[in-house]
């Protein structure tokens, strides 16, 4: 498309005047202007072209525009744009059948939301109402979205402002090696302490008041921790011992971003609850959702679940996601993931790390991975301070401002850069992308202390 900087200007004079952005002081923000987008790409008005290493925010799994998806879309508004929740409507049922039959063991039943942070609610809910418990045990180094409950089960800085209203959250520690709250030298070491660790905090919180444990399986914007072998079959068995509901948050890692289907796959574990969103049809319309187990199910055969949202399971997101599942098996996208992952993105990230010293780790799996950038690989010293801002955070802007310049529109979340493309990107894409970062990183490398 012809580059038109005028209308460009149009765009961001009014997004300027009357857009109010997310997690933004409104005044120090200076959102880009985009025109358009296909595939792993996208484009300004002024005719720069970027390749999206965040699909959007870890969403657009299948990239932008994919046409099949776009037509189901133009069908479905064709057909039945909306309908009201409480009838049987064919996108709806065709969406719960498709998720329903990839979901673990008997999480058989769908309740779709607008999106993630709605989703971890009403997990939430009805955990508290199954077990009739108050309690629910997070982790810190998470995120699981920005309305009042979800904000108050992360455990990452962008819960501090909202923690009013967190009567009945308990944080605790999750294993994460790299940075390890509990001493371990092994990843051996790191699970059990970590098992141990949660369980003495049920046993200190009272096992009794305790509705509901959630984790991400794979934490995502807290920075790709992948759980050691046996954590999660762990965590299971303490909410089985202790009758509490097992809650896996798959918003960001569900839906092929580890290189299966959910990324409780990678692990053989079944929680009682599952949540997602994203990539369910990488976001071409809002829609999240619970995956419910039967025992739960059964809790609201008789009664009355005591939520809904008038567009809980929309029709033409439901659309979306029926043709993106289609899509993704057809196109064998899934495992098209868990090929560019191990044979492309990961051998370049360790080659990468090789060469610049401000890489401290590189981590992940499937399309699915994070650098944990770092001042001083000896102490692990992070590149810029735990949230960092303004001066203090340079370092890690400056990295950012190079891997645009060279092109490549990157993920960026503290002192961590992640490497989250569309899951079909191809071999030459993801080669462009890996050699922008190349570049990006000389840069931070300017910043390790000698
Ligand atoms: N849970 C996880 C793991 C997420 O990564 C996110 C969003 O990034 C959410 C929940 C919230 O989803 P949403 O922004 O769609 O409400």
């Amino acid at each position: 498309p012809q580059p038109n900087p005028q209308v460009g200007a149009a765009v961001k004079a009014a997004d300027r005047a009357h857009v109010f952005h997310s997690w933004s002081a409104q005044e120090l923000i200076d959102p880009l202007a985009v025109a358009g987008a296909e595939g792993s790409y996208f484009w300004d008005y002024d005719g720069n072209r970027y390749l999206d290493f965040t699909s959007g925010l870890v969403y657009t799994n299948i990239g932008y525009q994919h046409p099949k998806v776009v037509a189901a879309i133009q069908e479905q508004a064709a057909t039945m744009t909306t309908f009201a929740p409480a009838f049987a409507i064919e996108s709806r049922s065709e969406a719960a059948r498709l998720i329903a039959e990839r979901t673990p063991g008997d999480l058989d039943k769908i309740f779709f939301t607008n999106g993630g942070a709605d989703a971890v609610e009403h997990a939430l809910r009805m955990a508290r109402l199954h077990t009739g418990r108050p309690k629910v045990l997070s982790a810190y180094r998470s995120y699981h979205g920005g309305t009042q409950q979800a904000i108050n089960v992360t455990g990452d800085p962008r819960r501090w402002a909202n923690d009013s209203g967190s009567a009945g959250v308990v944080r605790f520690w999750a294993p994460f090696l790299y940075r390890s709250r509990f001493y371990a030298e092994t990843e051996e070491q790191e699970c059990a302490r970590a098992l141990e660790h949660l369980e003495a905090t049920i046993q200190f919180e009272g096992p009794a008041t305790i509705a509901a444990i959630i984790l991400e399986t794979v934490p995502g914007t807290a920075g790709i921790m992948l759980p050691p072998a046996g954590y999660l079959a762990g965590v299971r068995e303490l909410c089985d011992r202790y009758g509490i509901v097992f809650v896996l948050d798959e918003v960001m890692a569900g839906f092929g971003r580890t290189g299966k289907w959910f990324a409780a796959d990678l692990y053989d574990v079944t929680p009682d609850l599952m949540t997602f969103a994203k990539g369910v049809n990488s976001g071409y319309v809002p829609l999240g959702g619970v995956a419910i187990s039967a025992a739960i199910a059964e809790t609201f055969a008789k009664r009355p679940y005591p939520g809904g949202l008038t567009y809980s399971g929309h029709p033409l997101a439901c659309a979306a996601a029926v043709a993106t599942i289609n899509v993704m098996e057809e196109e064998g996208i899934v495992e098209q993931a868990a090929r560019t992952g191990a044979e492309i993105i990961e051998p370049a990230l360790r080659e990468l790390a090789e060469r610049h010293p401000s890489v401290g780790e590189v981590r992940g799996v499937g399309m699915f991975w994070a650098l944990d950038l770092v001042r001083d690989r000896e102490t692990r010293e992070p590149l810029v301070p735990y949230n960092a801002t303004g001066e203090a955070n340079a370092p890690m802007a400056a990295f950012g401002a190079a891997a645009k310049a060279h092109g490549l529109w990157p993920f960026i979340n503290m002192n961590r850069t992640h490497v989250v493309p569309p899951l079909n990107v191809t071999e030459a894409e993801a080669k462009e992308g890996l050699a922008a970062l190349d570049a990006a990183l000389s840069v931070a490398d300017e910043h390790v202390v000698a």
